[in-house]
């Protein structure tokens, strides 16, 4: 089976990734700060050695502002919930997936507005520019994806990250596609919230995601109840992670993510890009030799290329590549926006993503297979 659904969630692991879920099942896996027993102490030291490293990787600097949660929605969720409130005003830009899209929907019925940014087809300096034009004097939070999930345009984070300084707005990052492919870095890029999955790019498993903090941004908390630590109040306790962390975490899905993190800094992201780009331009090509096919956007170059063949519905090429054995995504990909500012029919659009672990002979071998169906 070729497997070319990276973008929705990485399916072939590094083999220290399954060791790592493994052993931690197997040795350390007590509940992590609730008990002093050797176990729960081996979860707990597993945790916070994955807090650190994430840290460190994408320039937090304060271990303790690292919170894991379920997945990126989840701390979308609490970063978007826990800051904006009645008469706030919010942008998004005009890329967002449901993860941002649905808060915001929600929260629109308590009071919060929100305007939409454009992005397709514009240069750093004009995407600021709609921004600026979106600002009210109510704007509290930006919140944007950093790369798309439909195809590989990503967004000026740098420069927009300046803009919200100079102008007191938060700025909360969807990093699903980028963590693990593009460098990042918390207190550079003057991020004040920053959104990722373990699942994808990082190489972690599914059932865990994590919320990075800048200092100064506290957001009220989306759970409550046990902690661990401070069991007598009746309150969550103040400081982060306990704050936001209510319940058991899942030790082996972050033991997974420090072997993945780990297995993402030695390959380095030079490396993974280098590999990525390599397969969209190999794949690009390829698509590009077939009359009927059309491609979205795919003058940006990255790890996600979207097509369709202008005579059959995604749905079906897809499941018609799937019988071949290779697996990719149709539809709307959970970004109905995303999908009207790039054209795409009612039905969407094939997605494929690709991940540093593909190889050169899969691209060959979609391009034998599309050419059989087409
Ligand atoms: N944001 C983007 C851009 C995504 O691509 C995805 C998932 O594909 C999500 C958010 C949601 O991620 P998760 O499934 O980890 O909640």
């Amino acid at each position: 089976m070729i497997y070319l659904d990276n973008a929705a969630t990485t399916f072939i692991k590094p083999q220290a990734v399954t060791e790592a879920v493994m052993n931690c099942i197997r040795f350390e896996c007590g509940n992590p700060g609730r008990g002093a027993h050797a176990i729960s102490l081996a979860a707990a030291e597993r945790i916070y050695a994955c807090r650190e490293a994430l840290s460190d990787f994408f320039g937090v600097g304060a271990p303790e502002r690292v919170i894991f949660t379920l997945n990126t929605t989840h701390a979308l969720n609490l970063a978007i919930k826990g800051v904006l409130g009645y008469g706030d005003h919010a942008l998004i830009s005009e890329l967002e997936h449901n993860a941002v899209r649905r808060p915001l929907y929600a929260l629109a019925a308590q009071g919060v507005q929100f305007d939409v940014f454009p992005v397709v087809g514009l240069d750093t300096e004009a995407i600021l520019r709609g921004i600026r034009e979106r600002l009210t004097p109510k704007t509290a939070a930006l919140i944007t994806t950093h790369a798309s999930n439909i195809c590989s345009i990503s967004l000026p984070i740098r420069a927009i990250g300046a803009l919200c300084k100079e102008k007191g707005i938060r700025l909360i990052v969807d990093a699903a596609q980028s963590a693990g492919h593009l460098p990042i870095d918390l207190r550079d890029m003057q991020i004040s919230a920053l959104a990722l999955p373990a699942h994808k790019a990082l190489f972690g498993i599914q059932g865990c995601g994590a919320l990075l903090l800048a200092e100064g941004m506290d957001p009220k908390p989306l759970l409550e109840g046990g902690s661990g630590v401070d069991s007598a109040p009746l309150v969550m306790p103040n400081e982060p992670p306990e704050r936001y962390e209510a319940g058991t975490l899942p030790t082996p899905a972050i033991a997974g993510l420090l072997a993945g993190l780990n297995f993402v800094r030695s390959l380095g992201l030079d490396e993974i890009r280098r590999r990525t780009e390599a397969l969209f331009l190999a794949a690009r090509e390829r698509l590009l030799s077939f009359r009927d096919l059309e491609l979205y956007q795919a003058d940006a170059v990255g790890s996600v290329l979207l097509f369709n063949h202008r005579q059959i519905p995604s749905t079906e090429l897809a499941r018609t590549l799937d019988r071949e054995g290779i697996a990719v995504r149709a539809g709307l990909h959970c970004a109905p926006l995303a999908h009207r500012a790039l054209g795409t029919p009612a039905g969407g659009a094939v997605r494929l993503g690709f991940s540093s672990l593909n190889t050169p002979e899969e691209i060959d071998a979609l391009y034998s297979v599309l050419r059989r169906i087409v």
